[in-house]
């Protein structure tokens, strides 16, 4: 990208956004509130970029969110150190029996667990995570468990349940609590390594995140941090584990998880991108789903045909784009 107009959007953005092609692709079930999920593509010379916002956020948040799209559309991917990642299944909050047959239906060997849902008893926590304890071992020794509170408990329930927990074997939780304070306090409290998700959405947050003793291991996502470079410096500057994740983005968005995950010096765990089975479908014709518990390296174009059952208007998504274009130059280390 080169140059800024007066506006402040760079000038070849409006190319850009003039190929851009809308879609929103029902959720099989439904998760973190939605049961649609839509977004916008947009496509330069190094290929696909997802531009997939959730609703609530504005102009300012978004942009982080199209520098990211930007980047997959005019730059190649950093050079790879790995052909394929390994990923966990994600099992809802769901009864037993249907997070048994989840778990049992995948390769993964990794198993994300979501706990302390909203109106749901600690107890149901308890028999969820059994059950995928039975369906891992069932295919064998070495299955791991984490679970993903997305900050619903309070301390002292943490600690409760997170102890109750610990005999099926906990690789780690993931955000049981909502604040920094209380992730810290909880750390003091428990063995099961913490790490933090919702508390990490911009470039400072991770060493925050570091500086308050918060967590043990950082979720990354690229949407949300800006790009595959932008998360790739955050992981490097926090110092911590990271583990890759996806915003529930279709294959285009998933590419950039899995660039990003291939890119990163060390990739001690299974990340959480395998969310292609949440959509009812894919905007590419061979959608980046897991195999044998790992996704391959690659990237898959947007299939017109694909696209075409799912695809919306657009223009909301431009406007949209272009009100976060705006934002763009406080995106840092951004090419903008
Ligand atoms: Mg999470």
């Amino acid at each position: 990208m080169s140059g800024r107009g007066p506006d402040g959007v760079a000038r070849d953005l409006p190319e850009l956004l003039g190929t851009l092609r809308a879609f929103a692709i029902p959720m099989r079930t439904r998760f973190r509130g939605i049961t649609v999920r839509e977004g916008a593509l947009i496509r330069g010379p190094a290929g696909w970029g997802e531009f997939s916002p959730f609703a609530e956020y504005g102009p300012r948040e978004s942009a982080r969110w199209l520098a990211a799209a930007v980047e997959a559309a005019t730059v190649p991917w950093p050079a790879p150190r790995r052909d394929s990642v390994p990923v966990n299944v994600t099992v809802p909050a769901v009864a037993p029996g249907r997070a048994h047959a989840i778990v049992a239906a995948s390769g993964c060997r990794t198993a994300k667990v979501k706990v302390a849902e909203p109106g749901q008893a600690p107890g149901e926590d308890a028999e969820r995570v059994a059950a995928v304890r039975d369906a891992l071992d069932a295919a064998g020794p070495g299955g791991r468990i984490r679970v993903d509170a997305n900050g619903g408990w309070s301390v002292d329930e943490a600690a409760r349940v997170l102890r109750s927990l610990e005999k099926y074997g906990l690789e780690y939780a993931e955000q049981p609590c909502a604040t920094l304070e209380e992730l810290a306090a909880l750390r003091r409290l428990v063995d099961v390594p913490v790490a933090a998700d919702e508390s990490i959405r911009k470039a400072q947050d991770p060493l925050r995140v570091r500086a308050a003793g918060a967590a043990d291991i950082v979720m990354v996502k690229v949407q949300p941090l800006g790009g595959v470079r932008a998360a790739l410096r955050v992981a490097e500057a926090c110092g911590l584990p990271a583990v890759v994740s996806s915003a529930v983005d279709t294959s285009v968005g998933l590419a950039a998880g899995v660039a990003l995950a291939a890119a990163l010096p060390e990739l001690p765990y299974a990340c959480g991108l395998a969310t292609m089975s949440l959509l009812e479908g894919d905007v590419t014709a061979a959608p980046l789903a897991e195999s044998g518990g790992s996704l391959a390296v690659r990237r898959p174009p947007v299939d017109d045909a694909a696209l075409a059952a799912w695809e919306t208007d657009p223009e909301p998504w431009r406007r949209r784009a272009l009100a976060a274009a705006r934002h763009l130059a406080d995106v840092p280390g951004t090419l903008h």
